[in-house]
């Protein structure tokens, strides 16, 4: 134990550099050049070995170390969010205006992930126990597509488990399990008029895209509650005076299970039908990604926990705080008041009085569905996977938010972060020299998938639209 932290300590300041050019890289999803290099140059330096450009996606790499079971891998991902860039300040101002910003802290998340591969190395070269270590560089998990186009090339089948974190403001094991989603865009196609001199010769494909959201809308009252449904107009028309010929809209679908999602998309690809047909326009469908929920392995967030334990959450000096509390002021007021009335949190009243969570919340919300998704539900269906959370933002920080982007930035992500590294470094640990706990991980997984298996959540010849996700 002692080992890995003081090696995570000294090796602090470089990932501290890493985890900052990241953020001031700042890419979108699948155009994350620099920071994908700047961490696989970092560990291939480091002794590791390293495949770029893997499963056909430029951005994606693993690097390895070690030989022979078992197999530990740790996911990375270290992808920004559109339009939030922001300087390490308390009020809005962008390094660059309307661009990416880090608003999900990924800046850290590969960070620490690549730290704990890296100290994972170290103790194993020390102890010269049996065991491999990958880090895998996954692009794109905010348009939920890196690790699914991944998994589909089979890259984490022979993996004995998966290992990662999120950042939050909380540091805790995740118990949670998120929704399963699909991203699909429709694209309608009818015919150009002058929209008043001969509107009858024109066949509207906005109008097409509106009713079908107006169709979707109802949909609504008809599904599961849990289920989540929305869209965007990416494409609408030109100008009022031309019937748009073309247009098109994006819709994600969520729910609970991966199962739910696709009886619901079943339906929406008829309202799109339906859409067209009253139009006269006809459509195409260019399904994006799907994910799956998170896997819930109890076996694996016993042993993170007790890890977790021993860490100990963040420790924050004062400059921290004050910078917190100045961020807290541009927050809804309410934000703090309602995370403690959610029930999961409300015995942690004590939250309300600092700024930044200085506590470890044990572990609860047993595999409990949450709104969002993360692409690492598809790891968890194919391999046992266990996630934590550690404080990087303050309480109330809302996300996707240029405040999270500030947060990212700062020295308080950095304490997160390294929390994060240390624990997962001593994890992996732990699981190699408790193979009992793999063998238990491995069991719950099985009981748990065997009737239903993974399923890549889309046809095996799809090629990645790398370029549909932003254009
Ligand atoms: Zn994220």
């Amino acid at each position: 134990m002692a080992d890995i932290v003081s090696f995570l300590d000294k090796k602090a300041p470089e990932l501290f550099a890493i985890a900052d050019e990241v953020w001031a890289a700042a890419e979108l999803g699948f155009q994350e050049y620099k920071s994908s290099k700047v961490q696989a140059d970092y560990l291939e330096a480091n002794g590791f070995t390293v495949e770029r450009g893997v499963a056909d996606v430029p951005t994606a790499f693993i690097a390895e170390w070690g030989s022979g079971r078992p197999i530990i891998g740790f996911l990375g991902e270290f992808d920004a969010l559109a339009g939030i860039s922001q300087e390490v300040l308390a009020e809005r101002k962008p390094v660059v205006p309307g661009a990416p910003g880090h608003g999900c802290g990924h800046n850290l998340l590969g960070t620490a992930a690549l730290g704990a591969a890296l100290a994972l190395k170290e103790a194993l070269a020390k102890s010269g126990k049996a065991g491999t270590v990958r880090y895998y560089g996954c692009p794109a998990e905010e348009v939920l597509a890196g690790k699914v186009y991944m998994a589909r090339a089979g890259v984490f089948d022979d993996l004995d488990v998966a290992i990662t974190w999120h950042p939050s403001s909380l540091t805790m094991v995740s118990m949670g399990s998120g929704t399963a989603m699909n991203s699909v865009k429709f694209r309608f196609h009818g015919k150009t008029a002058h929209a008043a001199g001969d509107p009858h010769n024109g066949r509207s494909a906005l109008d097409a895209v509106e009713l079908m959201n107006v169709g979707a809308n109802y949909l609504r009252e008809h599904v599961i509650p849990e289920a989540r449904i929305h869209y965007v107009i990416t494409e609408g028309g030109g100008q009022p005076n031309v019937v748009p010929a073309e247009a098109e809209v994006w819709y994600f679908v969520r729910a609970p299970r991966r199962s739910q999602v696709e009886e619901i998309y079943a339906r929406l690809l008829d309202v799109a039908k339906g859409a067209a047909l009253m139009t006269g326009t006809t459509h195409d469908v260019n399904f994006l990604t799907g994910c799956y929920e998170v896997l819930l392995n109890e076996a694996l967030a016993e042993v993170m926990w007790r890890n977790l334990e021993k860490v100990g959450p963040p420790k924050f000096d004062e400059a921290d705080m004050e910078f917190a509390r100045k961020l807290s002021f541009t927050f809804d007021k309410n934000s703090v008041e309602n995370m403690l009335r959610n029930p999961d949190f409300a015995e942690f009243q004590e939250l309300k009085e600092k700024p930044l969570a200085t506590i470890l919340i044990p572990p609860r919300r047993r595999g409990r569905a949450g709104g969002g998704s993360t692409d690492v539900g598809d790891v968890s269906w194919i391999v046992p996977t266990v996630q934590m959370s550690a404080s990087t933002v303050p309480l109330g920080c809302p996300g996707h938010s240029w405040q999270h982007v500030a947060s990212s930035g700062s020295s308080i992500g950095k304490k997160g972060m390294l929390v994060a590294a240390k624990t997962m470094a001593l994890c992996g640990l732990d699981l190699i020299e408790h193979p009992e706990e793999i063998a238990k991980a491995k069991a719950e997984f099985q009981e748990k998938t065997k009737d239903s298996p993974y399923k890549c959540p889309f046809p095996k010849d799809r090629k990645l639209p790398l370029d549909e996700f932003f254009k």
